[in-house]
């Protein structure tokens, strides 16, 4: 019988090959640990957590921000069996009640940042046995809870005595909640091994690299795409708390990082700031950006400021999440797309929520669907939307994306935009994407999101909020219908100007708060005829 990857081992392996190179390297705490070292901690934690009386199956939830303890985490649960579920760490109380419930944790990871919320919705938390609290400000553990580094010391560095096969479940990530409640994806081992090694060809990934990990580790883009990877190949991991350009700019030049991951938002700050610093960020030799688009702008500007290559991957937590990927090559000739499908990977354009089988044209938009070596088992506690998004057809298992796009005469895929988020206006289909890239491209604008407002006349009345300095609606009117880029009626009908706009921690806009009005803004608002 052959023996089967898991998270663990893949740890294990790069353990053998490279004791002694550098895996994680933490400035915070000025951690710096090689790989031999690593898995040490890594061992005792997992014995550690055994040792607290963590079972194979048992849910581990973390309300954390990025740092070697989340690292430690994730690669300790999957030695033994443990189901880890991160939690994005800027929830209120009521959405971490929702969560740690809906998992049924057994165990909650915390730290000072995150210590409000989480004792907010402790009452609440019935299946939680053991709250770990890392102690980074020293003003002492809850009386409730046990501390990280009191744990991790207590286990031993022994391999812990756990079979975890390639099938087992590896996590339950829980979706961004971009579009409504977050869900859980229930994700084995083996998709999470499939996705690293996708990730390794993709980014050309070796020993040599040196990865910085800023964006979110809760979340799969910054975790499967990036650490995960590295780890499993060999390369070194800087790790920031958060996301701070201007740190992250400097961590670069004095760490001589070759690999850096950011959603599109965080690549347009980090452009801007490095256009007032004097930095050098020659050793950056790929950018890696998805998770949204990339509004061409930012990518021109990027390119000037920061490193010549990128790669772009489109997909979801879904499916690990990349399955779509625009390599450095493409990004010119090819701008806009999202690129071809990943290895492994099959690409499918039907008619929304139809049948696998009823394809659209070539050229056509339609609704995305991927079949991936490293889709979800499921949904968490929920069979309907299970139901609703895998589908079968001709012996493959479609992943229904909810994502609007069409692919070119090569094959290309061009992700068109979220199919709720389509507007629909005196029967005409908008949407939204292109006209915020086109708004996008008037300097004075730093953020902009067009929605559809119900309208009695229109259905839906186009309509945009902007983060802008010194324009009216007349201005950006008039640049929509200079710049040629947008037919007539896409243009939007209504201006909000806003401070900023909500999103979530990667970075996305959440549009159904500007829908629902629950973003709690007090815009300023402008009609245009
Ligand atoms: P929720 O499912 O809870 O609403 P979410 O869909 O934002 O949240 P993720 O799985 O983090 O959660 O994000 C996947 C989505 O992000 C995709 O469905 C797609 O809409 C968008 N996306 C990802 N990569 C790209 C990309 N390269 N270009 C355009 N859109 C992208
Ligand atoms: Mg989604």
């Amino acid at each position: 019988m052959s023996e089967h990857p898991t998270i663990g081992s893949t740890l294990e392996g790069t353990v053998d090959r490279h004791p002694d190179r550098d895996a994680i390297v933490y400035p915070r705490k000025d951690q710096r640990w090689t790989y031999a070292e690593f898995d040490r901690r890594v061992n005792r934690l997992s014995n550690a957590l055994l040792e607290a009386g963590i079972e194979k199956g048992d849910r581990v939830a973390t309300v954390l921000y990025n740092g070697s303890e989340m690292a430690l985490t994730v690669y300790a649960c999957a030695k033994i069996g443990a189901v880890f579920t991160p939690l994005n760490f800027r929830l209120p109380a009521g959405e971490i009640e929702y969560i740690v419930n809906d998992a049924a944790a057994e165990m909650v990871l915390f730290e000072s940042a995150t210590r409000e919320a989480v004792e907010g919705a402790r009452p609440t938390l019935e299946t939680v046995d053991e709250y770990v609290f890392i102690d980074d400000d020293r003003k002492g553990i809850p009386a409730y809870a046990s501390g990280f580094y009191d744990l991790l010391e207590s286990g031993s560095t022994s391999r812990p005595d756990v079979r975890v096969a390639e099938d087992d479940v590896y996590a339950f990530i829980y979706t961004s909640g971009t579009t409504g409640r977050p869900k859980g994806v229930v994700h084995e081992h083996r998709d999470m091994v499939e996705h690293n090694l996708l990730c390794i060809a993709e980014g050309r990934i070796t020993r040599d690299d040196v990865g910085l990990s800023m964006m979110p580790l809760y979340h799969c883009a910054e975790l499967h795409c990036n650490l995960f990877p590295r780890v499993h190949r060999g390369a070194t991991n800087i790790i920031h708390h958060e996301f701070d350009p201007q740190a992250v700019l400097e961590a670069i030049e004095e760490h001589g990082v070759t690999l850096v991951f950011a959603a599109p938002t965080a690549w347009n700050a980090l452009s801007m700031t490095a256009a007032e610093m004097d930095v050098d960020t020659s050793s950056l030799r790929l950018g890696l950006y998805g998770a949204a688009p990339m509004p061409e702008q930012v990518l021109e500007n990027c390119m000037e400021q920061l490193c010549e290559d990128y790669l772009q991957a489109y997909g979801m937590t879904e499916i690990g999440p990349a399955g779509v990927f625009q390599p450095p090559e493409d990004q010119l000739s090819k701008q806009g797309t999202a690129g071809l499908p990943a290895l492994n990977h099959k690409l499918r354009i039907v008619e929304p929520d139809a049948e696998p089988d009823r394809e659209v044209e070539r050229g056509e938009i339609g609704e995305i669907l991927i079949a991936s070596p490293c889709t979800m088992r499921e949904y968490w506690n929920r069979p309907e939307a299970t139901e609703r998004s895998l589908r079968e057809a001709d012996g493959t298992t479609w992943y229904y994306t909810g994502d609007l796009g069409y692919r070119d005469e090569d094959g290309y895929l061009t992700v068109v935009d979220r199919k709720d988020d389509m507007i629909v206006s005196g029967g005409e289909n908008i949407y939204p994407a292109e006209v915020e890239d086109v708004l996008f491209a008037h300097d004075a604008v730093d953020e902009a999101a067009v929605v559809g407002e119900p309208d009695d006349e229109w259905g839906e009345l186009v309509t945009a909020y902007v983060v802008a300095d010194g324009v009216d609606a007349a201005d950006l009117d008039s640049f929509l219908l200079e710049s040629e880029h947008l037919a007539d009626f896409k243009r939007p009908r209504r201006y909000y100007f806003v401070d900023e706009l909500p999103k979530n921690p990667s970075g996305k806009i959440q549009k159904f708060k500007l829908r629902e009005d629950e973003a709690g803004l007090e815009p300023e608002v402008e009609s245009v005829a």
